[in-house]
């Protein structure tokens, strides 16, 4: 029975990687971080062609560790745990309408085989059954990341909706920086027929 539930179980918290005790019945957190989640302040998520934005986590400390945990150790268990801190935090009347992922840029997915956006975008619909619309591409223009804040904004990413977009869109992300791929997919879903758009994401950037 103790190795099935080895199996189940995650032996190390899915967040900082200590390893937690065993019987501590389905958690995947320890408790520092669990309580640090506990405790986060959230964020509001600004960009200008957004109705609204919003991270139940900054991206420091435990939002941070759980980004990091996603993209880089593809632990789906950190999508359903980031997912759940959305939908227990999002602002009332923001679950509604479709879910469209942030779309990852294609060398970069082809690259990964793994697309963060889109497992929470997964784990979402299935927490509240809202239907997931990935409508959106990115054509490459090479990596945001190590990019300097001013050269991200000079240069926003080159985003395309490929189908009519929901009237409703929930625009899903894993973190938010600067807000300009933000922007570009809003401005992509509204030309493409989206009346309203909000944005969700796991951890954001503080505001400055
Ligand atoms: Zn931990």
């Amino acid at each position: 029975m103790q190795h099935l539930l080895d199996a189940l179980v995650p032996p190390h918290c899915i967040c900082c990687r200590i390893p937690l005790r065993r019987g501590a019945a389905g958690a995947a957190v320890c408790d520092r971080c669990a309580a640090e989640i506990e405790r986060a302040p959230g964020s509001v998520v600004r960009a200008d062609a957004i109705d609204g934005g919003f991270a139940p986590l900054v991206y420091e400390g435990v939002g941070r560790r759980l980004v990091s945990a996603l993209k880089f150790s593809r632990l789906i268990a950190v999508a359903e745990l980031g997912a759940a801190l959305i939908v227990d935090r999002a602002p009332s009347g923001w679950l509604e309408g479709a879910l469209v992922p942030v779309p990852a840029s294609p060398l970069r997915a082809l690259r990964r085989g793994f697309d963060p956006a889109w497992e929470i975008v997964t784990a979402l619909a299935g927490q509240t059954g809202m239907n997931a619309a990935p409508v959106l591409r990115r054509g490459d223009r090479g990596r945001q990341r190590g990019r300097s804040r001013g050269r991200r904004l000079a240069r926003p990413p080159r985003i395309a909706a490929v189908a009519p977009a929901p009237g409703r869109v929930l625009l899903v992300d894993d973190v938010v920086t600067t807000g300009a791929t933000l922007d570009a997919c809003a401005r992509a879903l509204r030309a493409a027929g989206a009346a309203s758009v909000r944005a969700v994401a796991i951890a954001a950037v503080r505001p400055r």
